[in-house]
């Protein structure tokens, strides 16, 4: 287990999407502490899971910005507020214990190299930005996938010098299976070959075109149309892999040497088991609430960003950040017990952080 059983704070955040990370930082800016809780191993939520490399344009004061320099910059600006973060995490349901400093317990389950751990978070709100909902790999149906998770197996790329000098196959033919077959190849991969069912990307043009250029170069090896159905593990350690199984559409199979396997599914999002805390949900999954206030049907929770629903919602960032400050502002005299006097941030300065 990575992370303590019990945490109190001020605010528990649940999702570390951009709307979550700006969370953290309004409600630091206005001295509440927050704890930031998401599924997904690492922050940033959709851009940093579904397009990291691709160019934003509608960021206020950004011209152009790559999903991942916008998750870094967010990352940058909550950090100084010493937010809990607790990653691999998902949030369940939680209970109201009226009357004690603490009424909201949010439980939520921890996942790691396949063990399971409850995590319970008591707090005064609980802010949902949880976007689509917890994110869920799409895994391939290959038995023994498991024991070779965060080993052999990733579905995410966190450091790409990681992969330095392996024997990569990546599975997949959307814009992660391109975009990281390109970045690999190119950044000091022994081998990256990409395996796809049919002649047919679904990633970026453009990146498509870069990718069947380093294919011309032999820096990437395309098998097409294979699928993976099988990982054969090296004899001292059945974590590691020593290669992987390809079928050919014909049925015929054949084991390509590989020491990483990335399959690139993508994403299933659903609200899962927030669905069921009771507040009103639109037929898209989301949640409605109070614009004035973010506030859900159910007191003291709030949600704001992608999950959030009211008259004049869409789902972009810039929308999501202001959805964000007006919760804040309405959780403040909650947590301080006092109106809030408002003022600018030129004016309030940042505050000491407040302690996690
Ligand atoms: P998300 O980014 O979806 O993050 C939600 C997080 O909550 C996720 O990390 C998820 O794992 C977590 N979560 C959910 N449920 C739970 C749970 N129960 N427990 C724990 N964690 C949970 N917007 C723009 O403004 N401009 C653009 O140019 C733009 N381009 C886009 C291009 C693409 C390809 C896509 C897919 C989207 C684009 N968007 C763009 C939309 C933008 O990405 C979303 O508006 C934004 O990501 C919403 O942020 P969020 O923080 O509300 O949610």
């Amino acid at each position: 287990m990575r992370y303590k059983k019990n945490y109190e704070t001020d605010i528990a955040i649940i999702g570390a999407g951009p709307v979550g990370l700006f969370t953290v930082f309004q409600a630091g800016l206005l001295g509440m502490k927050s704890v930031l809780v998401d599924s997904l191993p690492e922050l940033g939520g959709q851009l940093a899971a579904l397009y990291p490399e691709k160019p934003i344009y509608d960021i206020p004061a950004f011209p152009k910005i790559l999903a991942k320099t916008l998750v870094d910059h967010l990352v940058e600006q909550m950090r100084p507020m010493n937010p809990i973060e607790l990653l691999d995490t998902k949030a369940l349901q939680f209970t109201r214990h009226e009357g004690t400093p603490y009424p909201l317990h949010l439980a939520t389950e921890h996942s790691f190299q396949n063990k399971k751990d409850s995590i319970e978070v008591k707090c005064k709100a609980i802010i949902i930005a949880a976007g689509a909902g917890a994110f869920d790999h799409k895994k391939p149906p290959i038995n023994n996938l498991a024991q070779f998770e965060n080993k052999s197996v990733f579905y995410f790329v966190k450091n790409p010098k990681d992969f330095k000098d392996k024997m990569v196959v990546i599975a997949g033919g959307g814009d992660s299976a391109v975009d990281w077959a390109i970045n690999l190849a190119s950044g000091g991969a022994k081998k990256v070959i990409v395996v796809h069912r049919r002649d047919d990307f679904r990633a970026a043009p453009q990146s498509v075109a870069m990718m069947r250029s380093l294919v011309a170069q032999q820096k990437i090896e395309l098998r097409i149309p294979y699928q993976p159905v099988g990982l054969v593990a090296a004899q001292h350690d059945d974590s590691q892999l020593r290669a992987v199984t390809l079928q050919h559409l014909d049925g015929n199979q054949e084991d390509v040497a590989a020491d990483i396997f990335l399959p690139f599914y993508g994403f299933a999002s659903s609200l899962g088991p927030l669905g069921n805390w009771g507040f009103t949900t639109t037929n898209r999954g989301q949640i409605e609430v109070h614009h004035g206030t973010m506030q859900t049907a159910l007191p003291q929770v709030y949600a704001v960003g992608d999950v959030a629903m009211y008259e004049g919602k869409y789902k972009l960032i810039m929308q999501g950040f202001a959805d964000a400050a007006v919760a804040c502002h309405h959780i403040f005299p909650l947590v301080h017990g006092q109106a809030l006097h408002f003022e600018h941030s030129t004016t309030r300065g940042l505050p000491n952080p407040p302690v996690a």
